[in-house]
């Protein structure tokens, strides 16, 4: 299983503290508890957003979406990271409806799926069979710019860069 390293703004190192770090989910009682304690509030969809890492004792860590992935893992390795969102059901239920691999910090690939999902299986909670968004990061050789692909363009971003990317996942 690939592991990642933290390769986001370095500035964002001097937020790290053991006691922002992600909480551990284990159940859908423990999504319920985190919504509580954090006075999250449900979106007209009611969804609710959040940053989430996978760390590497495959474990589900959970922050409030404006949180940092990398205070998030305590400044540790992950083998995943992205946004996770919880959904509402009627019936009371709360299921993960959309879950991606977008974090500029970690740049995990869609093959961290694998990751995601032996941690997911091991709670009670209902969840995508994939990334229901999954994005292609490619860190410039030349200029260490984070870019996200689209359309197949592996052309740095920064303006006054445009080097050419590598073609395969970093
Ligand atoms: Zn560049």
């Amino acid at each position: 299983m690939k592991k990642y390293k933290f390769v986001g703004n370095s500035e964002l190192l001097q937020f790290i503290d053991p006691k922002l770090m992600g909480h551990h989910i284990k159940s859908t009682k423990d999504i319920e508890n985190w919504i509580k304690i954090n006075h999250q509030k449900f979106d007209f969809n009611v969804e609710i957003t959040a940053t989430f890492v996978i760390d590497l004792d495959f474990n589900l860590l959970i922050n409030d979406r404006h949180s940092e992935h990398i205070v998030c893992a305590n400044g540790k390795e992950v083998f995943s990271a992205g946004e996770i969102t919880f959904k509402l059901l009627k019936n009371k239920t709360i299921i993960i409806s959309k879950i991606t691999n977008q974090s500029t910090g970690y740049c995990p690939s869609s093959a961290s799926w694998d990751a995601v999902k032996i941690s997911l299986e091991k709670t009670d909670i209902l969840f995508p069979e994939f990334f229901t968004t999954f994005f292609e990061f490619r860190i410039c050789e030349k200029c260490h710019w984070i870019n996200v692909i689209k359309d197949e363009y592996f052309v740095c971003l920064n303006d006054n860069c445009q080097n050419e990317l590598p073609k395969n996942e970093i």
